[in-house]
């Protein structure tokens, strides 16, 4: 099997913050690997832009040094690599100055797609989005890409929201979710609305509960003071599981187009009732395995941030009522997996004498740490002896399931910036999204903080707090073992 690719229109792309970390390890790789695959044609160029004083000369080194870091030797062969590196152009500029503006104005040619990526902090955004406009730099067809995290909370958005609006029209506006770049979290949609199978029985009257599991071996490390004022809710429930659970939950849209999809995810978030406080678990991981506690990390010694939540989640619709989604993530884990497990009712009646061996028929979407799906059957136990019920997976592991061509899919990065030089703003949040999460997620922190909770201590490499377990135990569930 062939991987199509399909070259994209020729573009200029302007990464603000075109030294950083999420540059030089996921944008500019992304960006060589889209190239070496054959999609960046024709004359397009990327244009890197922060306040060091540089010249293309040596931005073009650092990107070179990001390359060797970040993508495998085997894919860097030296005249592709000079190549792309060939069209790469530097500019310093100050968001907050005046500075450098004019030059970037004359680098960039306004006959081709124009796309400006914001990998800077959130707080320059504003600053960036008026000086673009000021300067006549950025055209009524230009599109920029903001990166996590939006707001901290939903007034914060909203002001986000209109200082951007007051620039760019939302058609422009390209707000970054990274999990809905990965092939799986698309192929969710595929599965669900290319296969007769799976719809009929996708609701609370076929499925007893969903699980949705991101957990992660790494701690706050070098991020503790970012982190700190973010946690687990902030950082992961309220974009990227939140889009998770979206995608599973929402009803089919018309058609696979931007705010088609975009509409129907939004009726999930507004459904989302309130969560009662018994129906959530933070916790803080402690020191252990050679390794300091989430505590030493921060620059907060007596910090209630949680690096570990789970919670019990309802939706008020005719299709979930009754259908609860466990949601969980966490550092410092047993191991970095990546889940959502739905799991089916009983059969009405059991035929079978013996059941001992029955088990719930689950359906696996796995996003880490390989891409691939795995539905839990019910068969009869091989040999002879009577009826006997033991359950198999029917496994398909991408990798093995779509051959050598594919085992490499691309990266969420690459797809998503190949996206906005297309123009297609489908796996990209809207403003209303962001502000509706938000609107969820605000009286939740509000109710913790009011109360003074404070996060569970609980071991590193295990699966979580105690009470996380007990939290699904009093329903008569388990969580799936992280492995
Ligand atoms: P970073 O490593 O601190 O890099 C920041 C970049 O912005 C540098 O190139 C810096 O270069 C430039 N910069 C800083 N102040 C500037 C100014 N006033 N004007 C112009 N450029 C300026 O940050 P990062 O980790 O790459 O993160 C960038 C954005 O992506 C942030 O919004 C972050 O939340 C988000 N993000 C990052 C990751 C990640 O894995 N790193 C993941 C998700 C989201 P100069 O100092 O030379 O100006």
């Amino acid at each position: 099997m062939v991987s199509r690719v399909i070259p994209v229109e020729v573009f200029d792309l302007v990464i603000f913050g075109g030294t950083g970390d999420l540059a030089r390890r996921k944008i500019l790789p992304g960006l060589y690997r889209r190239f070496l695959a054959g999609q960046m044609t024709g004359d397009s160029r990327i244009i890197g832009a922060a306040r060091a004083e540089m010249d293309d000369a040596a931005f073009r080194k650092t990107v070179a040094e990001a390359l060797e870091e970040f993508v495998p030797e085997k894919h860097r062969d030296p005249a592709t690599v000079r190549d792309f590196l060939s069209r790469l152009h530097y500019v310093a500029i100050d968001a907050k100055g005046e500075g450098g503006w004019s030059a970037l104005k004359a680098l960039m040619r306004p006959d081709v797609v124009q796309a400006f990526y914001f990998s800077v902090a959130p707080a320059l955004f504003g600053d960036l989005a008026l000086r673009l406009k000021s300067h006549g730099i950025a055209g009524e067809e230009a599109r920029i890409v903001v990166e996590k995290p939006f707001g901290r909370d939903l007034a914060t958005a909203r002001a986000l929201n209109t200082t951007l609006a007051q620039h760019f029209e939302e058609r422009q506006i390209y707000r970054i979710d990274h999990y809905l770049g990965k092939e799986t979290v698309q192929n969710l949609m595929a599965v669900r609305f290319a296969n007769i199978l799976f719809e009929p029985l996708w609701k609370s009257e076929y499925i007893d509960h969903v699980q949705i599991t991101v957990a992660e071996t790494v701690g706050v490390e070098g991020r503790g003071a970012y982190y700190d004022k973010s946690g687990a809710m902030r950082d992961m429930v309220q974009n990227h599981i939140m889009q998770l659970l979206c995608l599973i939950a929402m009803e089919p849209p018309y058609h696979f187009d931007p705010d088609a999809v975009r509409d129907e995810k939004l009726k999930v978030i507004r459904a989302l009732d309130p969560v009662a406080p018994e129906d959530i678990v933070r916790g803080q991981y402690l020191a252990g395995g050679g390794q300091g506690s989430y505590l030493d990390h921060s620059e907060n010694p007596t910090s209630r941030t949680e690096s570990y939540i789970a919670m019990k989640v309802h939706i008020s619709n005719w299709r979930w009522k009754g259908t609860p989604f466990y949601l969980r993530t966490g550092k410092r884990l047993r191991a970095r997996a990546s889940e959502i497990a739905i799991t089916f009712r009983e059969p009405p009646h059991s035929i079978f004498d013996d059941a001992k061996g029955w088990r719930e028929n689950v359906l696996v979407i796995r996003l880490q740490p390989d891409e691939g799906m795995n539905l839990m059957v019910m068969i009869k136990e091989p040999g002879p002896g009577g009826m006997r019920l033991m359950q198999v997976p029917l496994d398909m592991t991408f990798a093995d399931a779509l051959g050598a061509e594919h085992a490499e899919t691309p990266d969420a990065y690459e797809r998503l910036i190949m996206d906005v030089i297309r123009g297609n703003q489908t796996l990209f949040m809207r403003g209303d999204e962001v502000e509706a999460a938000w609107a969820w997620t605000d009286p939740i922190i509000g109710g913790w903080e009011a109360r003074g909770d404070k996060p569970q201590g609980y071991d590193p490499g295990t699966s979580g707090p105690e009470d996380a377990l007990m939290l699904m135990h009093r329903d008569g569930r388990r969580w799936r073992d992280i492995r």
